[in-house]
């Protein structure tokens, strides 16, 4: 039996086996589409402004009278990443338990928000940075310090929180 295979080429018009139709169409695509508006950014120069949707790095809130944690250490339980450790201060008589350490390392961290949704205080929210740059392993553990936003920079995602939670 005499079985004839169809290459690829055979397939090809007449046309199409010039090339140059083809690429004379094509052509033409890249210039139309160099006239249609743009969808990318020039970022860092043209930097983005996230919704209050957006989850960015988790931060630690923090009022005129201090910081909101507890030290519960609910979010550190929940993490799936094990990205948060926690350890308690002395209970304070005014008030209640302070985080003596709260760190959370921003190479594990997978910004699910879990930490956020299951936190009693609202005391640590996903904010709207999403620049992160570390120049080594310790540099992206986020100490205390380091994680603490004043409540006024986060306005619109307690906000946000309170109406679709
Ligand atoms: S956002 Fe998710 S992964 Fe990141 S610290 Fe919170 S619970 Fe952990
Ligand atoms: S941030 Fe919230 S959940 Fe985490 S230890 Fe503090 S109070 Fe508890």
């Amino acid at each position: 039996m005499n079985i004839t295979k169809n290459t690829a080429s055979d397939r090809l018009t007449f046309w199409e086996k010039l090339y140059l139709p083809e690429i004379a169409k094509g052509m033409a695509l890249t210039f139309k589409t160099m006239f249609e508006p743009k969808f990318t950014r020039s970022y860092p120069e043209e930097k983005m402004t996230p919704s209050p949707s957006f989850r960015g790095r988790p931060v630690l809130v923090v009022e005129e009278t201090g910081g909101r944690c507890v030290a519960c250490g609910l979010c550190s339980r929940v993490c799936p990443a094990l990205a948060i450790e926690v350890q308690p201060g002395p209970i304070d008589a005014e008030k209640e338990r302070m985080p003596k350490v709260f760190e959370i390392n921003m190479l594990r961290c997978i910004f699910c928000g879990f930490c956020e949704e299951v936190c009693p205080e609202e005391a640590i929210v996903m904010s709207k940075d999403y620049e992160l740059v570390f120049t080594s392993q310790e540099d992206a553990i986020l100490p205390k310090e380091k994680l603490t936003v004043p409540i006024a920079q986060l306005q619109d995602r307690l906000e946000w929180l309170r109406q679709y939670r």
